[in-house]
């Protein structure tokens, strides 16, 4: 049967590749996406991003409930956790966010193909289905393949006892205890999940910190908190196995006492999803880490061929996966597109959140950028007083000669979103001095950047 020819064929629908899928059709091509999952929306809707916020956000209720509320003056006799409603809630919002991926696919007429796709050639997929394998032909093809789980030697994977985060969403009772290897982005959110839940919950890391690549200052400010709320951080550890014993498990580590434990998370990062796509066939080459070499234009070095999100550089977050698939096909479509990677936030949603953009202390230091800096504890802010979310600070790095603003850190309550006005300020190439001079509503969490921003050139107000 002759191959159906379209514009573009995006493979994977995660966040990169549906809304480049949306994005393309909105721009006049005819556009297919091949998803090899029943449910659209990747990694980040399936089992990412969004299962874990929603955890997140239970158990914090769960926490609040428990032993938040009694500061506000409200007395709780009892709080019972309902772990199995909590779970079905998680599923709930994943459902009806992938159900609606499908109807946005329906309504910009874009053509699903359920299968797993590999390249025939530059121009030629086949698309392997339950039962049928059908052949597609597009003048542009993009890989949105996204990424998995970074396997560790000797840590026997069972998908029961030792499993990924994509485990860690969906156990159906609170282990008593849990060992979560690796203290970065989901280590920490998943840990404090389940620690909020009642596990006692060891972290072990490899390196001296957590969360590394977040501004030093701030992330040694968390951890303090981190480890107050009860998470057992172990670091400059490296886990060298996890093995089941019966119904329990044993962890190892250089330098530790064997940990015995009812579950272990591993956590030490993810890697680009390319096997089985069929790359020989284009000839196209990985770079030293697995990842697809692109130019600025997410343009691969075979012709028609472009890859973004997960499987490409940079940092593996949803957002800068979904800026670069909308970049990529208006470039195919248009001439023009473009990512600033300047202004790319990063949030650890934690309690409290860390959100970040732009460069950190080590990063300017590292790069002899001259830098003046200004910080704001939350502790003198009204409005965290009110909420009783007084923990955390936020600061600002300016140029010390521009005042231009090169990055912001926020450890504190709604950080995730405090970080937009921060992300705007660098977009569009703001001084701290513009940051200071802007009304800020009050009493707001907010008013937190403004004192930074005038903390900047020292003369801040409430403090
Ligand atoms: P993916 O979302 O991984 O999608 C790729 C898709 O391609 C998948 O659906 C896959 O099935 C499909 N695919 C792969 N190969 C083939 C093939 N050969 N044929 C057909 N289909 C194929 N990021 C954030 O920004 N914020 C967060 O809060 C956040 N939380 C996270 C929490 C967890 C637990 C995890 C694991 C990740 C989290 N992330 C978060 C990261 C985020 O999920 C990823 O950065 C994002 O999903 C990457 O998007 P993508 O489109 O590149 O790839
Ligand atoms: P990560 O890179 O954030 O952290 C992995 C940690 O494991 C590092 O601190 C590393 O030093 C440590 N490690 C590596 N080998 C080890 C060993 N042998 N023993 C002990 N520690 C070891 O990776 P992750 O937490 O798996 O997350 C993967 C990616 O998913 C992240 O890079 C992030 O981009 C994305 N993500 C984002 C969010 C968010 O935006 N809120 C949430 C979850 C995941």
């Amino acid at each position: 049967m002759a191959a159906r020819k379209h514009d573009l064929i995006v493979i994977g629908a995660g966040p990169g590749g549906y809304v480049a899928a949306i994005r393309a059709a909105q721009l006049g091509l005819d556009v297919a996406c091949i998803e090899k999952e029943p449910a659209l929306g990747g990694t980040c809707v399936r089992v990412g991003c969004i299962p874990s916020k929603a955890l997140l956000e239970s158990s914090e209720l769960y926490q609040q409930a428990r032993s938040g509320l009694a500061r506000h003056g409200i007395r709780v006799e009892r709080v019972d956790l309902d772990l199995a409603a909590m779970l079905k809630r998680k599923d709930d919002i994943v459902t009806q966010l992938t159900r609606g991926v499908d109807s946005l696919f329906k309504k910009n007429k874009i053509t699903r193909h359920l299968g797993h796709a590999r390249f025939l050639g530059p121009k030629r997929i086949s698309v392997q289905g339950a039962s049928a394998t059908t052949e597609l032909e597009a003048t542009n093809i993009l890989i949105a393949t996204g990424s998995s789980v970074t396997p560790l030697k000797g840590v026997d994977l069972d998908g029961e006892r030792i499993g990924t985060s994509t485990e860690a969403l969906s156990w159906p009772a609170v282990p008593e205890s849990l060992v979560v290897i690796g203290a970065g982005v989901i280590g920490l959110e998943l840990g404090s999940v389940w620690s909020r839940l009642g596990a006692k919950v060891t972290v072990l890391e490899f390196l001296d910190r957590i969360l590394p690549g977040t501004d030093k200052e701030i992330a040694s400010e968390a951890q303090k908190i981190l480890a107050k709320q009860g998470l057992v951080l172990r670091l400059g550890v490296r886990v060298t196995s996890a093995k089941r014993k019966g119904e329990r498990c044993m962890v190892e580590a250089e330098g530790l006492e064997p940990i015995e434990c009812e579950r272990v998370l591993l956590a030490v990062g993810r890697k680009p999803n390319t096997e089985g796509l069929g790359l020989e066939a284009i000839s196209l080459a990985l770079d030293e880490r697995g990842r697809i070499p692109v130019d600025e234009h997410f343009a691969t070095a075979i012709p028609g061929v472009f890859a973004i999100g997960d499987v490409i550089r940079g940092p593996m977050l949803a957002h800068k996966a979904e800026d670069e698939g909308i970049a990529c096909v208006e470039h195919i479509a248009t001439g023009y597109g473009h990512v600033n990677y300047d202004a790319i936030p990063n949030v650890v949603y934690t309690t409290p959140e860390i959100a970040s953009v732009g460069k950190t202390e080590e990063e300017l230091q590292q790069a002899g950028i001259e830098y003046k800096k200004g910080s704001f504890p939350f502790l003198a802010n009204g409005r965290a007083k009110a909420m009783a979310a007084t923990e955390g600070r936020v600061k600002i790095l300016a140029h010390a000669h521009t005042d231009r603003i090169l990055g912001v850190h926020i450890l504190g309550a709604h950080a995730s979103e405090l970080i937009a006005e921060a992300v705007a300020a660098i977009e569009f190439g703001a001084s701290s001095e513009d940051l200071a001079r802007t009304c800020h509503a009050h009493p707001t969490l907010a008013e937190a950047l403004k004192e930074a921003a005038l903390g900047v050139a020292g003369r801040s107000i409430h403090i």
